[in-house]
């Protein structure tokens, strides 16, 4: 199978999903081509993931089609984007049919989910890698970033944290529990809430997405804004799996441990008041923004060895 026959059987049918209004033109040209609205901004982000550093060798495909596009398009829920498309750069060390037809299974499933459309690629041949880069829209100068967080508004996260650090412990369980499973699938089926982020702008001061682990992101947000913070450990949501598997330790991976891909949003009082009672019911306060600088944990725990991974040493 050559490289054309290989991107028409298997990608080529990611495209059908393209919002013909923003995506004028999808794969097959030497450019795609996006429209953007002229009271909108563009929005980009690319993502790689390589085997053995950010997936296990021998990954099912389908989860890793799945993930690395919710990977991706968790850094547009972090910005409040609407979702228009990607691209996607795939080196494979063979042209392995099975393992290209459930990778492509994987992505279209989270490419309608996120309506994401496949706009374009390249395809070569070496060590398994894959780049995707996401293209979002948000209106004209709304997009939600890191540098807003004022003193006084609350830090909030969009749902439970620690469920995909845990499962690094069980990804080769072969008959995993119900709350290993649970747990697993917070890591394999990752879900950025993009919807909730669009309901933000406006209203968040300030967002970042929870990929290294809440101190370490947390901490992103507070010396891109210039403040501190202090937050309390025991408000964090953890998951009945998470607490049942992990028991003491689950606080630490909630702070700690990556891969959840839910929001850490910074928001003042009155914003949170005027936001539809459904959507701040799925953000749960942790803590509040002060001056100065440095992250503070309520309840007496060290920040010790508590930090977020970073590909070249350790952070925060
Ligand atoms: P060029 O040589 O002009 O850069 P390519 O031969 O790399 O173009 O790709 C030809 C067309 O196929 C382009 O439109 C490109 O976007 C698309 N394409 C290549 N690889 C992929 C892929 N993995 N997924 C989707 N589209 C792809
Ligand atoms: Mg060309």
């Amino acid at each position: 199978m050559g490289e054309f026959e290989l991107i028409r059987r298997f990608f080529q049918p990611l495209s059908v999903m393209a919002s013909r209004e923003q995506l004028i033109l999808g794969p097959g040209d030497d450019c795609a081509i996006q429209r953007v609205p002229a009271d909108r901004d563009l929005v980009f982000s690319v993502d790689t993931l390589v085997e053995g550093a950010h997936f296990p060798h021998d990954y099912p495909a389908f989860n890793l089609g799945w993930r690395s596009l919710a990977v991706a398009a968790s850094d547009l829920a972090a910005m409040g984007a609407s979702p228009v498309c990607f691209t996607l750069a795939l080196t494979l060390p063979a042209a392995d049919e099975r393992w290209l037809s459930e990778v492509a299974r994987g992505l279209a499933r989270a490419s309608e989910t996120f309506r994401l459309s496949l706009a374009g690629g390249d395809t070569t041949r070496g060590p398994l890698t894959l780049s995707l880069q996401v293209h979002g829209t948000v209106p004209a100068g709304g997009a939600l970033r890191r540098s807003g967080a004022r003193v006084g508004d609350r830090i909030c996260v969009t749902g439970p944290l620690g469920n995909a650090g845990a499962a690094l412990d069980f990804l080769g369980v072969t008959e995993p529990s119900q709350a290993q499973k649970a747990v697993l699938a917070s890591y394999h089926f990752p879900r950025p809430p993009i919807e909730l982020a669009q309901a933000l702008i406006g209203a968040a001061s300030a967002a970042i997405d929870i990929s290294d682990g809440l101190l370490a992101d947390l901490n992103h947000i507070l010396s891109a804004s210039g403040v501190g913070a202090s937050i309390d450990p025991g408000c964090i949501p953890l998951s009945k799996a998470l607490v049942e598997l992990t028991g003491d330790r689950a606080v630490e991976l909630a702070l700690s441990a990556g891969d959840d891909y839910e929001l850490c949003v910074c928001i003042n009082d009155e914003a949170l008041m005027s936001l539809p009672e459904a959507v701040r019911s799925q953000l749960t306060t942790i803590g509040r923004v002060e001056a100065g600088s440095g992250l503070r944990l309520e309840g007496g725990r060290s920040l010790s060895g508590a930090s977020g991974y970073d590909h070249f040493g350790r952070s925060v």
